[in-house]
């Protein structure tokens, strides 16, 4: 029998549920047709398709309309903000400092600024009020940061986003504002629907919910106007050209599905289980350091920063006896560059590079995190 692994990198990926496989298995062969195509089969594709957005729709609070597939959160993040600011090239676009880099990389190609956090990691209301210009079209910001957890207040920030569109009607500024978010790391734990949290774009991925890596979604609220960045065929109303990835679609519709079914539920248990690791780490290594917000965090999410170490070299120890974790996002791995979301909530680049990322998931259990807190601090007190 193999070693038993603990994986706690699910902030990275999730393993597909069973079911959602299930659900995707017929696509790829009976049902492979192009759902374009005239004849009954296909025809029938396209309803199944159809109905797939549906779910989706249902699970936003949107119109079917609103919703666009694409290959996962990043071309979705690509979408929303490369797809405006195109329309408006003189418009700006304020992100906050801790984004994710698929939404830093396209912002980055225009006019853009950084909406600072706090030590946290939590954009603050009046700090976005007083950073909204005339020439601001589109403000980003994610619902749950990949590395530290913390979670945004997006109702208050929307209700300033619309207070400031007011002020900008009297005025005679014919500019949009539109708030987008980043909700790749939300979907487990958190209700998305878009009227709740009063957001005009929206980002979903499977491959964090239990679904196909390379699905997702963008919520596009039916007055935002954008251009969009692949044409051809006209699929998915004009915005995302290239025949449906059918598999993939009806994958992402069930995991979200069952992703947000389950997420009171695991929410809760999560959150339980979170304290726990935090009590008894800080506990056996009392100078070990717990990033991000305490009241507005994702159940899901630890990063710790234990001074004096090497997060490359903890996290390969660690891999060694089978405890699989992050030594920050995953999606910037192979950088060097100490990360921007740890330097912009105030950690030297020494600190970050002292820091572990440990995301909890469906099969992680009291037991494994306990584990991990044993073997840390083993490893740590050996290597002072
Ligand atoms: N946004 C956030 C917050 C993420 O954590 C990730 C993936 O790590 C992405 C976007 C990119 O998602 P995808 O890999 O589906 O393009």
């Amino acid at each position: 029998m193999g070693r038993k692994v603990i994986y706690l990198d699910y902030a990275a990926a999730t393993p597909m549920d069973p079911a959602v496989l299930k659900a995707m298995g017929g696509y790829f062969t009976d049902n492979f047709y192009n759902p374009s195509s005239g004849y009954l089969a296909a025809k029938a594709v396209r309803r199944n398709l159809n109905d797939a957005r549906a779910s989706i729709a249902r699970g936003l609070g949107s119109k079917p309309g609103e919703i666009i597939f694409t290959a996962g959160a990043t071309e979705a993040n690509n979408l929303a903000i490369k797809g405006i600011t195109r329309l408006f090239p003189d418009g700006e676009v304020l992100i906050s400092a801790i984004e994710h880099e698929s939404v830093r990389a396209p912002a980055g190609l225009g006019n853009c600024r950084e909406i600072p956090v706090t030590k946290e990691g939590l954009v603050e209301h009046l700090t976005l009020k007083k950073m909204i210009s005339p020439a601001t079209v589109l403000v980003s910001v994610g619902m749950v940061n990949n590395e530290i957890g913390s979670c945004q207040p997006l109702k208050e920030l929307s209700t300033v986003i619309k207070q400031e569109r007011s002020v900008r009607k009297a005025s005679g500024n014919k500019l949009p504002l539109y708030l987008h978010t980043d909700a790749a790391q939300a979907g487990n734990y958190f209700d998305l629907n878009t009227a709740r949290l009063g957001v005009d774009l929206l980002s979903i991925n499977g491959g964090k919910i239990y679904g196909p890596k390379q699905s997702g979604a963008l919520f596009i609220k039916s007055r935002v106007k954008l251009t969009p960045l692949i044409s051809g065929g006209g699929q998915e109303m004009g915005m995302r050209a290239g025949t449906e990835n059918v598999p993939s679609i009806i994958g992402l519709a069930a995991a979200l599905e069952l992703a947000q079914e389950r997420r009171n539920q695991e929410s809760k248990r999560l959150s339980m289980l979170r304290k726990t690791f935090i009590k008894e780490l800080t506990a056996q290594i009392p100078a070990a350091l717990v990033n991000g917000s305490t009241k507005h965090t994702a159940p899901h999410i630890v990063s710790v920063t234990i001074p004096g170490t090497d997060n490359e070299r903890l996290m390969m120890e660690l891999d060694e006896i089978g405890i699989q974790c992050a030594i920050g996002s995953a999606c910037h791995a192979d950088t060097a560059a100490p990360s921007h979301v740890l330097s912009a909530i105030g950690l030297s680049s020494g600190l970050a590079q002292s820091t572990l990322r440990f995301s909890l998931g469906r099969d992680t259990t009291e037991k494994d995190l306990s584990e991990v807190v044993r073997q840390l601090s083993r490893i740590t007190a050996s290597n002072r």
